[in-house]
């Protein structure tokens, strides 16, 4: 069976001298794992178009138990990230919740969208690398069906209250009336961040990448992502460290 689509590669390993095995998230069939033979050659055309953080188009075709890849042309190379160690990071970060939560064997037409536009506004680098990984972290975890509830206080229902909270192993918001009766960890958010949060999880495409949060409420959004992803996960992912590591010397 053959059959072409467009798609990021997330991972690279290499096999032998010349070959490699690539995870590539693919437009139409979701994470695709397949042999690219040859593609270590510098003369061979698949070598571009098979590195990772690479936007390509590809031919593949089913052996007996493995996906090979026929063909592939480079589109989009996301140049900016390979001069920018923190901003890798990130993206690397990003293949790796790719490979945790996206699909295999369906469409993954909205992780590619998020995907490709994400690592787009990193290489413009207009915003900061921070809120991209909040908002990537929040987006993903919702699409891959672990939808944080931020619509109103899990308790009496509130939809805005000065004081507000975030429970990150529950996945809710309580107001500052009804936090007395619950014992889990919480973060305090208030109304900017609260804000900032329900528009990760509930805003139309078009406007995702369109919200403003002060500097000050950055690195409260950044843990109440974070907390949340790790919980819903059941583990750290060492790319994340790996980021932190690169912002703290950037
Ligand atoms: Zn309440």
């Amino acid at each position: 069976m053959k059959f072409s689509t467009d798609g990021l590669v997330i991972r690279e390993q290499i096999i032998k001298e010349q070959d490699k095995l690539v995870t590539v998230l693919t437009r139409s069939n979701g994470i695709v794992r397949a042999f690219a033979h040859g593609a270590k050659s510098i003369k061979s055309s698949k070598s571009a178009a098979t590195g990772l953080l690479t936007y390509s188009r590809f031919s593949f075709y089913s052996g007996r138990d493995r996906y090979i890849i026929d063909d592939a042309v480079a589109q989009e190379v996301f140049i900016a990230l390979r001069k920018d160690v923190e901003k890798l990071a990130l993206a690397q970060y990003f293949c790796e919740l790719l490979i945790n939560l996206a699909p295999e064997g369906e469409s993954a037409e909205e992780y590619l969208r998020l995907t490709l536009n994400c690592l787009h506004f990193l290489c413009k680098g207009e915003r900061d690398n921070d809120r991209l990984k909040s908002l990537f972290e929040f987006r993903i975890l919702s699409m891959a069906g672990y939808m944080p509830n931020l619509i109103c206080c899990d308790s009496c229902a509130v939809y805005e209250h000065d004081e507000m909270y975030f429970l990150p192993n529950m996945g809710v918001l309580v107001c500052g009336d009804c936090i007395g009766s619950y014992k889990e960890r919480k973060i305090c958010t208030g109304l900017g961040v609260t804000a900032a949060m329900r528009h990760c999880v509930y805003a139309e495409f078009q406007r995702l990448f369109a919200f403003s949060l002060s500097e000050n409420s950055l690195p409260v959004l950044s843990q109440a992502s974070e907390e949340y992803l790790i919980n819903q996960l059941g583990k750290r992912l060492q790319t994340l460290d790996f980021y932190k590591q690169m912002r703290g010397v950037c």
